[in-house]
This record gives structure tokens, C-alpha cells and sequence, in this order.
């Protein structure tokens, strides 16, 4: 998984030096997809089943566009905030990581929002290493956003991931009395996690567009989402999206 991580984290390289003013999100799209396919590696959006197949290898999700955003030929302005997400597998596992990139200089409040963001994301993965509930972890995570005056997206969730992009547990960024009676989980060696807060700038309400896939806020603020691939090992998590490691460029992942 860590070399399905990799070819991820290095597609958001790319991404991240794409993304400036004029720029189309159907050309950082393109780039992604000769980027794996250079690499080897399949990606894990292109064909997903809905009312019509995903039809790219990221999801791009502009401003109000919380997540799962179409690539196409919408053009990037200063100001903007763009959230891109895509996941590959390597050898049948797979890597799953999301960014939201200000482009150019954004308003304070928006970049306060991606703070946020990033912050409960790092937040999630710290507390992974010591509590023993996601429940825990979760509770901690909404609070956080709370206390930064923003919604956690509800209706959209992280998920347990490996062989394939989507596996059990459900991940929420929030905690109901609910999940912790019916799906609340143990934080343990072994477990293998996509952790992807959805913060917005106002309501935690979204809609779906009618290409059947872009999810908006219904008050029209802007939204950011940030995700790793987390695993959890004997020595605390490990975060499957990062960049590689000194350790890893001395001797770069076999395989
Ligand atoms: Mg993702
Ligand atoms: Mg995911």
C-alpha cells in the first residue's frame, strides 16, 4: 500500500505545480492519468458506477463543490480554492489522498478555512496514535472544526481501504451516540484507513448537481477536503500518502 501511497503523494507534486490561474481542471485531470499510467498504476476513479461511470481519475472540486467534482474545461481564477482527490493501486493495493490548493492569493477567511482542514485532518492522525475508538478520534475532530466556527460535511464520510478503494469501516468525521452503539471500531495494528474531512465555510449541507456526481453547499460557501491513507502499525500510524522518507530515498521501496 505504501507504493500506492507513493505514486499518490507524487501526483499531488504534480497537481500542486500545476495549479495557478488559467489553468483548466480537465488539464491537471489529464496530467494525473499519464502520471499513473508512467507509473504503472491504475486508477481507482475512472469508471466508478453511478448514473453515469465517473469519467476521470480525479475528482476536482471547485469553491462550493465539496467533493467528487467532474475535470472538465472550467478555468482556474485567482482566489479560488481547489479541492483535488484521486487514489491509484499498485500491484491490486491501493492509495486514496486528497489536497485543496488556494490558487494564487485567496481571501483570509478561505485560507482560515483550509487551515482548519488540514489541521483536523493532522489532528485525526495524531490522536490515531492514542486512543483506542474512532469514536474518540472523531468526537475530537468535530469539536475542533466547531471551535474554528465551521460544519463538518456529514453526508460524506472516510472509509477503510486496501485491495479495494472502498472497504469497512465507514470513517465519519463526527460522532453520533448512534455510531458509537452500532459501528464504532478499535484503533489497532493492522487497521488501514482513508481519513478525508469535509469542512465548510457555512451549512454542512450539500446537493448533488445534476451531473449526478459534483456535490455543492446549498448556501454556496466554500468547502475544503483534505485525506490520507492511514495505516496503523506496532509503532504508532503511518501516514500511506505522505512524502517518501530519508530512509525511503536511501533505499526506495522494493517492488
Ligand atoms: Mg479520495
Ligand atoms: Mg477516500
Amino acid at each position: 500500500m505504501r507504493r500506492a501511497g507513493l505514486v499518490v503523494w507524487g501526483a499531488h507534486q504534480l497537481v500542486g505545480a500545476m495549479v495557478r490561474p488559467g489553468v483548466t481542471t480537465g488539464q491537471i485531470d489529464l496530467a494525473v492519468e499519464q502520471f499513473f499510467i508512467a507509473q504503472g498504476a491504475e486508477s481507482l476513479f475512472k469508471g466508478v458506477p453511478g448514473k453515469v461511470p465517473f469519467p476521470s481519475v480525479c475528482c476536482i472540486s471547485v469553491n462550493d463543490e465539496v467533493v467528487h467534482g467532474i475535470p472538465g474545461p472550467r478555468v482556474l481564477r485567482v482566489g479560488d480554492v481547489v479541492s483535488v482527490d484521486t487514489g491509484c493501486s499498485v500491484a491490486g493495493w491501493c492509495g486514496d489522498s486528497a489536497v485543496t490548493y488556494p490558487v494564487g492569493q485567496v481571501a483570509p477567511d478561505v485560507q482560515r478555512l483550509l487551515d482548519c482542514t488540514s489541521g483536523v485532518l493532522a489532528l485525526a492522525i495524531e490522536l490515531m496514535g492514542v486512543r483506542s475508538r474512532w469514536g474518540d478520534v472523531a468526537t475530537e475532530m468535530a469539536k475542533y472544526v466547531r471551535d474554528h466556527g465551521f460544519s463538518v460535511v456529514e453526508n460524506f464520510v472516510g472509509h477503510g481501504i486496501g485491495k479495494k478503494m472502498h472497504e469497512d469501516p465507514q470513517v465519519p468525521n463526527f460522532c453520533t451516540p448512534a455510531f458509537r452503539r452500532n459501528h464504532d471500531f478499535q484503533l489497532e495494528p493492522g487497521l488501514v484507513i482513508a481519513v478525508e474531512p469535509m469542512v465548510n465555510m457555512g451549512t454542512k449541507k450539500v446537493r448533488a448537481l445534476p451531473d449526478h456526481w459534483t456535490q455543492v453547499t446549498t448556501d454556496g460557501l466554500p468547502s475544503a477536503h483534505f485525506e490520507h491513507t492511514v495505516a496503523i502499525t506496532d509503532s504508532g500510524p503511518k501516514v500511506l500518502t505522505a512524502a517518501p522518507t530519508a530512509d525511503e530515498l536511501a533505499a526506495p521501496v522494493a517492488g
